[in-house]
């Protein structure tokens, strides 16, 4: 078992002044580790794959909140659409309709942001800033819809890298762009941004929601 209490302390204090919400990442980390860190009285917890979500899930103690925050494939969501509270990568049109289905056949509405690539470099997922407010426009234009699907705002991460001005440019950015959006969505009230390396930038940026792994559990050794 190796929850870093500590940090965790630490983290809240930062944390709680501005409302900002902590989801421990506890991706290739032990269940163990979710029960210690769920016993200070954590309730979000992120997961990467759906797979160890389904089993970690079920071995977890009820009342966790379960946030899916890696790249899911379509044909993946119908396995996480009764429970999940969180959807943070949405990165296609695709997707979105997909979510929407499952919404439907679990007579539920799912909470989902829409993953924005703001890093420079090539393999993060997500739209642009333009798919994005295209996006949105189709929906308040009433074009589009989804009845089971609760966009709640946007999510990114900023390029891995020591450059802090170019770091704080990016999160400044998607600051900016989920400013713009909220006025025509009333329903947005999240912007998922900051990791363990990055989320005291984040927040000075105005993230609402922090995603933090290795400060918490360690390093993740693969
Ligand atoms: C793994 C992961 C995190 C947590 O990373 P740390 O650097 O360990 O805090 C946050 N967000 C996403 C999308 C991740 O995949």
């Amino acid at each position: 078992m190796s929850v870093n209490k500590q940090n965790y302390q630490e983290i809240l204090s930062q944390l709680q002044p501005g409302g900002v919400t902590l989801v421990a990442v506890s991706k290739i980390k032990p269940v163990s580790d979710i029960e210690a860190l769920h016993a200070l009285g954590q309730k979000d917890f992120g997961e990467n794959y759906v797979q160890e979500l389904l089993e970690k899930a079920r071995a977890a103690p009820p009342g966790i909140r379960w946030h899916f925050i890696g790249h899911l494939q379509s044909n993946k969501v119908k396995y996480i659409a009764p429970f999940i509270h969180l959807i943070h990568g949405v990165d296609s049109e695709k997707l979105l309709k997909e979510i929407d289905k499952q919404g439907r056949k679990n007579g539920r509405a799912i909470n989902c942001l829409l993953q924005v690539h703001i890093a420079q470099e090539e393999t993060k997922f997500g739209f642009d800033a333009a798919e994005v407010t295209a996006l949105i426009s189709k929906i308040t234009a009433g074009e589009l819809s989804f009845e089971h699907v609760n966009i709640c705002g946007l999510m990114g991460m900023a390029s891995f890298s020591d450059d802090l001005q170019k770091v704080r440019s990016e999160f400044e950015f998607l600051a900016a762009l989920y400013k713009n959006l909220q006025a025509a969505m009333p329903s947005f009230n999240t912007l998922s941004m900051g990791m363990s390396g990055d989320y005291k930038l984040a927040v000075e940026c105005g993230s609402t929601m922090v995603r933090i792994g290795s400060l918490l559990f360690g390093a993740r050794i693969q």
